[in-house]
């Protein structure tokens, strides 16, 4: 079984961002970023499939900048077997990714496509689910466990209020939850490896992908401010203050 991974590059999590002075968007200039965190348990999953023997290779799929590559060798230094980067200056949106996985998909023939629920950037959510459509597949989103045996793919998914489980028939598209497993971290010697594994680049120009955008952001602006808060000593002063002040007792 082949396992294809998409991994976004974006702001790192720690990374508290601006809004542009212009409000077109988020300053990213000179911000330290990292492989989308959803997308690292997603390769993580991976890796234990193809530890325990049900995957025989993974294979990692960026969209993007050629800077994007940093994603894919992180994702080496993981453990994935091999890369693809499909270099674009665009600036892209899930039906845009969706399209460029879909030809990624036409080429590798995977049986699996392991990716995040979502990429904390724009915290779109529809990546994953676009692509199951416009494949026909199969579709487990938010998964929080996962197991594969004869050629079907059971995932527990965290939905409102508790977890549903499901099986789907392979190939299918899956993307992961923040409990689906707990990523391992890259040993120095696994990332001296991984710049020596392989790491093709296709244009997306040359593949004749539709990644044009129908979204205009029509502006960005920073969340109202809240107003600092007070320490009460105790529960009746509290109480006084619903009744007086908040007048919601
Ligand atoms: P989104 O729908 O943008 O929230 O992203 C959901 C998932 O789609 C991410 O967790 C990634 O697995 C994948 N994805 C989104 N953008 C890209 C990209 N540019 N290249 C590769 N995978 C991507």
């Amino acid at each position: 079984m082949k396992i294809l991974v998409p991994v976004k590059r974006v702001v790192d999590y720690n990374v508290k961002v601006r809004v542009a002075a212009d409000n077109s968007g988020v300053e990213t200039q000179g911000l330290k970023m990292s492989l989308n965190p959803f997308d690292e348990i997603a390769v993580e999953e991976a890796l234990r499939l193809r530890e325990k023997g049900v995957a025989k290779e993974v294979v990692v799929v960026t969209i993007g900048q050629q800077v994007a590559q940093d994603v894919l060798r992180t994702s080496m230094a993981m453990g994935a077997d091999r890369a693809i980067l499909v270099r674009t200056d665009d600036a892209l949106e899930p039906r845009a990714v969706a399209n460029a996985l879909k030809a990624i998909v036409d080429r590798e023939q995977p049986n699996l496509v392991c990716m995040g629920k979502q990429a904390i950037d724009d915290d779109m959510n529809a990546t994953g689910q676009m692509l199951a459509a416009k494949l026909g597949w199969p579709q487990g989103t938010f998964a929080s466990n996962i197991n594969v045996a004869d050629g079907k793919i059971e995932v527990i998914r965290e939905i409102d209020g508790g977890v549903e489980t499901i099986s789907l028939s392979l190939p299918a598209v899956i993307t992961a939850d923040l409990r689906l497993n707990e990523p391992r971290y890259a040993s120095l010697p696994n990332i001296m490896k991984a710049r020596k594994k392989p790491l093709e680049t296709l244009e997306a120009s040359e593949l004749g992908l539709d990644l044009a955008p129908r979204l205009t952001t029509v502006s960005v602006v920073e969340p109202p401010e809240r107003k600092e808060g007070i320490k009460l000593n105790n529960a009746a002063e509290l109480v006084e203050k619903l009744k007086t002040e908040a007048k919601v007792i």
